[in-house]
């Protein structure tokens, strides 16, 4: 019985630390703030955002006020398999769509790395490649970016450091664990290989195979977001965090300099001035969002609106995203997969131990078929892969499996409905409207079923039902027609980014130059997701790495 109290005690104790620790967060009052000017201006404080703000403020010493639309984490942030109830609830933006589909993206300290699968993927060489290409900047190639990743890794896996010295290391502040697959993922990657598909693990220069995702925990289990390793526990006295505070307006004056912010707390309107600049790291969605309604964006979509134009910019064109589509199979032997409830046992083991079901969180397998490379000028540049993961259906656990077409020919707009501020932009996409996605997709699940059917894997799963309003052939179950129409009826399009392309000038449709400053608008930079060219269903490493580069950039132009 007293053991019992005294680890209840400790659990009790580690769960209020780890409490504080998030809602200790903010650290200027709002009634010391209005009027007040500051060295710089950060909003968003997602992946790049929390980087930049800190970045800017250690390294320089100038004064940073960083603004934040969401609250502080909570317990449930720091728990992978948790990871559902956050991104179900209200640290989730839900962007809507023209369709049924919603976007999902973090609105919290830490942005979308708190409430994200934490799969740590940085893409190939050749996808840096491309990305140089299409802006036409050469500083964008894999050598060039890399010290930006390694700048905040803490690669915990010291087989990987040592094997790979020059593509990772510890000592940065966000930390990256190795996690073994559950057996029956381990089960899928050895059917892949029987297929001819090699193993690729851990090797940073190779895209096409079989691999496990690093995630973004650390030595015990938790999840690492940028609001964790950045914001949390700072000790720099120059760096002001404020969240509920959601930037409704860049104040730009006649010169076209961007001068400060206005933003509501709890219905109050405030505005902020800088002295040197202001920098939008608010998401894909969200920095599209401010810059059209602060008159910076497409000249006929803000006059319909009723909104001035300061600068006419490709603002929300070149919304990307890949293409998926998923697949089930029923796990014919239940008690291969652990329960991942929250049962007092599991919450102890993870909390004390940092052990046990919970440390695990949902797709961590990753499988690139060679056959569907992006073009022969990119050979490694995968554009067919597909993610596995376990989950619940009634009572039963099942294995998924989500296709990808990485690069669809599929793009988007992001636009304003009003120009009311606290109304959500709306991306606008005709997802499955490009034959060629189409039939690029029906290939990708044509190479990946004969990985979830083959003998081997019929001792551990079987087809599930089909999908509802698709009719499987009576002699080939998955024929190209059930195929079809499960791509044109269940997609989705995970990981959305762009909206504010980097490029070389305006008129080859950019919005921000290769030192991330806004075209026309003088003191206005964005760095985060929005201005990435190639699409890429993982996001998060790619967006502390822009935020390294920015931050740098900033610091020395
Ligand atoms: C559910 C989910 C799962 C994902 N899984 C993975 C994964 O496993 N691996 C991976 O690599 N990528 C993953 N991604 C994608 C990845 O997390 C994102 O690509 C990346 O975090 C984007 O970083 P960002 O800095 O551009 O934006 P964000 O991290 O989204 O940050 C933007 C911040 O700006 C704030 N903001 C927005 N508008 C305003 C405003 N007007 N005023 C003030 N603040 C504002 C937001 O609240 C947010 O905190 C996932 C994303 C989601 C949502």
């Amino acid at each position: 019985m007293s053991s019992l109290f005294s680890v209840l005690l400790m659990l009790v104790t580690i769960i209020n630390e780890k409490q504080n620790n998030h809602q200790n967060v903010e650290n200027i009052n709002i009634d010391n703030i209005y009027g007040r000017k500051f060295d710089y201006i950060v909003v968003g404080s997602g992946s790049a955002g929390a980087i930049v703000a800190y970045r800017l403020a250690d390294e320089t010493g100038a004064t940073v006020l960083l603004l934040e639309a969401g609250g502080p984490q909570t317990i449930y942030n720091d728990v992978p398999a948790f990871r559902g109830v956050v991104e179900s609830g209200v640290q989730n933006w839900n962007y809507p769509t023209n369709g049924s589909i919603h976007l999902d993206a973090g609105r919290v300290f830490g942005g979308s790395s708190a409430i994200n699968t934490m799969n740590y993927y940085r893409e190939s060489p050749d996808y840096y490649r491309l990305w140089a290409d299409i802006t036409g900047l050469q500083e964008w190639t894999f050598d060039k970016v890399l010290p930006y990743f390694l700048k905040s890794e803490n690669n915990l896996d010291a087989k990987l450091v040592a094997k790979y010295p020059q593509y990772h290391r510890t000592g940065g502040r966000v930390s990256v664990s190795t996690i073994q697959p559950i057996e029956l993922l381990q089960k899928v990657l050895i059917s892949a290989q029987k297929f001819g598909l090699k193993s690729t693990l851990g090797d940073p220069r190779q895209s096409m195979g079989t691999t496990v995702f690093q995630k973004t925990t650390d030595a015990n289990g938790n999840r690492v977001s940028t609001g964790t390793a950045f914001l949390e526990n700072n000790k720099l006295k120059n760096l002001k965090i404020l969240g509920n505070s959601l930037v409704t307006k860049i104040l730009i004056n006649k010169q076209k300099q961007a001068i400060g912010v206005e933003f509501y707390r709890s219905d109050r309107k405030y505005r902020v001035f800088a002295n040197k600049e202001i920098i939008l790291s608010a998401g894909s969605l969200g920095t599209s969002k401010l810059l059209m309604l602060s008159g910076v964006g497409p000249r006929d979509h803000l006059q319909q609106l009723g909104i001035p134009v300061i600068a006419d910019l490709n603002v929300g064109r070149n919304f990307l995203s890949p293409l998926a589509t998923m697949m089930t199979f029923d796990i014919i032997n239940q008690s291969m997969v652990e329960q991942q409830t929250d049962s007092l046992d599991n919450i102890i083991d993870f909390f004390i131990n940092h052990t046990g079901p919970l440390t695990y969180s949902a797709l961590s397998a990753l499988i690139c078929f060679p056959e569907l490379a992006y073009n022969q000028t990119y050979p490694e540049l995968s554009n067919g892969c597909l993610m596995t993961r376990t989950g619940q259906q009634g009572n039963r656990t099942i294995l998924y499996f989500l296709t990808i077409l990485r690069r669809p020919k599929a793009t988007g707009r992001i636009e304003l409905v009003s120009s009311d501020p606290f109304t959500e932009p709306i991306v606008n996409m005709c997802l499955v409207c490009q034959n060629s996605d189409v039939d690029n997709l029906v290939k990708i699940i044509k190479l990946a079923i004969p990985i979830f059917t083959s003998p081997y894997m019929k001792q551990y799963i079987r087809i599930n039902s089909p999908i509802a309003g698709c009719t499987p052939c009576a002699d080939n179950y998955f024929c190209d027609d059930y195929l079809r129409c499960l791509v044109l009826n269940r997609h989705n399009i995970p990981g959305p980014m762009g909206g504010c392309r980097l490029g070389v000038s305006s008129e080859s449709g950019a919005v921000v130059d290769k030192n991330f400053r806004v075209f026309g608008i003088n003191r206005l930079r964005v760095i985060d997701s929005s201005l990435i060219p190639v699409p890429v269903e993982q996001g998060n490493a790619i967006s502390m790495m822009i935020g390294e580069y920015g931050a740098h950039t900033v610091i020395n132009s």
